[in-house]
């Protein structure tokens, strides 16, 4: 059953990139607070590379998504760059030489992903990081599944728990990154990783629907 196709995917991704566009100052204004203010331009170069003709154009969901991760962790850098892009270098893995995936393929993916940041970055839910975004929406998304819901809408509320996440950051102790060297000077302002990890999600929701 064909619930995310490579279009989809595509999709997804250039939904993504033009998010970051759009919020990128936002997300640099997120870590000037906590950070050293480079995240949005970091994420919107890397995305907009993913979404090059070139490197779109790739045969099978497990292709596309390893070009996806070294992409990232190529033009991204800092700490997310890596760190992204292990998520869908993981993904890849996963994913495979699948064309489509159905819903349970799609969250497997997912779950590598977030594994593999989690392998990567060691941190833990409420470290104040992209984790307490991207964990809580996966949550969601497989308990929707198992609940018997179609993947569009499983994805919406998966979204909506991704930018909960992302807001409960703000009165989160940073204790990972370079928002932990601040200290309790870290706590009030929402992380900005966690933020474009929402919005990963609410890309996917959206290319879902
Ligand atoms: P840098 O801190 O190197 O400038 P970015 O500004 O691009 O990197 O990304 C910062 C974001 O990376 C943080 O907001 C946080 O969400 C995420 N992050 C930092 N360390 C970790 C980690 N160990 N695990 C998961 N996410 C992390
Ligand atoms: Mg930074």
């Amino acid at each position: 059953m064909a619930d995310f196709t490579l279009d989809i995917a595509k999709k997804w991704l250039e939904e993504y990139a033009a998010t970051l566009e759009e919020q990128k100052a936002y997300l640099t204004d997120l870590d000037s607070s906590i950070g050293d203010a480079d995240h949005g331009t970091n994420m919107a170069r890397g995305m907009s590379a993913v979404v090059e003709p070139e490197a779109l154009n790739q045969g099978d969901l497990g292709a596309l998504f390893k070009k996806v991760g070294m992409t990232l962790v190529s033009k991204v850098g800092g700490t997310s760059g890596p760190l992204y892009g292990t998520f869908f270098l993981r993904a890849a893995k996963e994913a495979g030489t699948a064309t489509e995936l159905d819903a349970a393929g799609l969250a497997a993916a997912l779950r590598a992903g977030l594994t593999g940041v989690l392998d990567r970055g060691k941190a833990q839910l409420e470290d104040k990081t992209m984790v307490d975004a991207l964990s809580p929406a996966l949550d969601v998304l497989d308990a929707a599944l198992a609940a018997g819901q179609d993947l569009a809408r499983a994805a919406a509320q998966a979204a909506v728990a991704g930018r909960e996440g992302a807001e409960a950051t703000t009165p989160m102790l940073a204790k990972k990154g370079r928002a932990s060297y601040l200290g309790e000077r870290s706590i009030g302002h929402q992380d900005p990783g966690a933020t474009s990890s929402q919005y990963l999600l609410e890309a996917l929701a959206k290319a879902l629907a």
